[in-house]
């Protein structure tokens, strides 16, 4: 065992998660080819497999979920055309303004509401007329989980009925929407797998289009896939040529994402039981407010006297080990590389910097 000097608590990001072993022995025993020519058997199976998983006709494997979104926004939209968009979603916020950028489609940012969601009443007000002074309103892009928040279910099939009534095309960035059909399968008292893989797939056939990450976690190195309809995908398969994300023997990675869609999905529900061992932990500490996680990301906002000592934190927890995100209000992710004597030790120095 690991003595707490020693021990390192990496909660900057679910995507900070090495390999494991058993993943990179597939890895080593995939089948490769050269995946330009179609020919990588491994890409051909995850490809298939997650499209199966989701109940889509095709899905194309992705370097990243920035540019899977990118290239789904692109393959929706044509220049001049605009997407309807959270503030805090990162197709919007965290992505460089790329749909802009490389292909001239206008984000229309909307608030969210406390939990996450748009309201349909804003979504409404935002279409915009057939009229030559606006950009022309084509997609609506939702985030579930959105800062690791489940976006209610009746909410995700009004925006997506709303959109679809209005003409509008739908995708989600579902980088985590394997942590919203854990959490969705809970509020549902069902922890099987079935229902976690059933979940995901209600949520994602509320959608055109889907991009799942397979680097956060799910615990892969590399990766993303978009999934959708195969006219779609043909577009989107020229955009990511485009973006220079044609690779060759992308079946070494493609064997990673499929072995933790084989592996690493029902564990999931493990990553969420640990943020909320944090946060009830935390919760007792003064000097803290703590949000409720849904999943694997716990916010904490640093208050009264702990706030004008906000800077001090992150040093002084890593200087223990454990490495954390954010000033005023603090992110830990939960994760494969994390377990229940991380969380403990955490809180444990959190009551020490506190106390001091
Ligand atoms: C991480 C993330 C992405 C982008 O994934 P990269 O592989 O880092 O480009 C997109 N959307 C959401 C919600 C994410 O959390």
């Amino acid at each position: 065992m690991s003595t707490a000097n020693t021990m390192r608590v990496d909660l900057r990001s679910d995507t900070v998660t090495q390999p494991t072993p058993a993943m990179r022995a597939a890895m080593l025993d995939a089948p490769l080819g050269d995946d330009v020519f179609a020919g990588d058997p491994s890409v051909n199976a995850l490809q298939e497999k997650i499209a199966g998983l989701l109940g889509f006709e095709a899905a194309l494997f992705m370097p990243t979920g920035t540019q899977s979104n990118l290239c789904a926004i692109l393959a929706h939209c044509q220049r001049g055309d605009e997407y309807l968009v959270g503030q805090f979603a990162h197709c919007y916020r965290w992505e460089g303004g790329g749909a802009a950028v490389l292909g001239s489609v206008q984000p229309q940012p909307l608030n969210h509401q406390d939990d996450g969601t748009l309201l349909l009443a804003d979504i409404e007000a935002a279409i915009k007329p057939d009229d030559a002074h606006f950009a022309r309103t084509r997609l609506l892009a939702l985030e579930n989980t959105l800062g690791g928040k489940l976006l209610p279910f009746d909410y995700v099939q009004q925006a997506t009925q709303l959109a679809r009534a209005k003409g509008l095309s739908r995708h989600l960035d579902g980088a985590r929407l394997f942590n919203a059909a854990v959490a969705q399968a809970a509020q549902q008292g069902g922890e099987r797998g079935a229902d976690i893989f059933l979940e995901a797939r209600r949520i994602a056939q509320c959608f055109d289009s889907v991009s799942v990450c397979f680097s956060k976690g799910l615990g892969a190195p590399v990766g993303s896939a978009l999934c959708g309809s195969r006219a779609f995908l043909a577009r989107a398969h020229r955009i990511r040529k485009m973006a220079g994300g044609g690779m060759r023997q992308s079946g070494l990675l493609a064997a990673a994402a499929s072995y933790a869609l084989d592996h690493h999905v029902l564990r999931l529900a493990g990553d969420h039981a640990l943020a909320q061992r944090l946060a009830q932990r935390l919760r007792g500490l003064n000097g803290l407010t703590v949000e409720t996680p849904q999943s694997n990301i716990v916010f904490v906002d640093l208050v009264d006297e702990a706030r004008a000592r906000a800077g001090e934190l992150i040093p002084f927890l890593a200087a223990r080990g454990i490495l954390a995100t954010g000033l005023y209000r603090l992110r830990f992710v939960t994760h494969l590389d994390v377990d229940a004597a991380g969380i403990d030790h955490t809180v444990a120095v959190m009551r020490e910097f506190l106390a001091a």
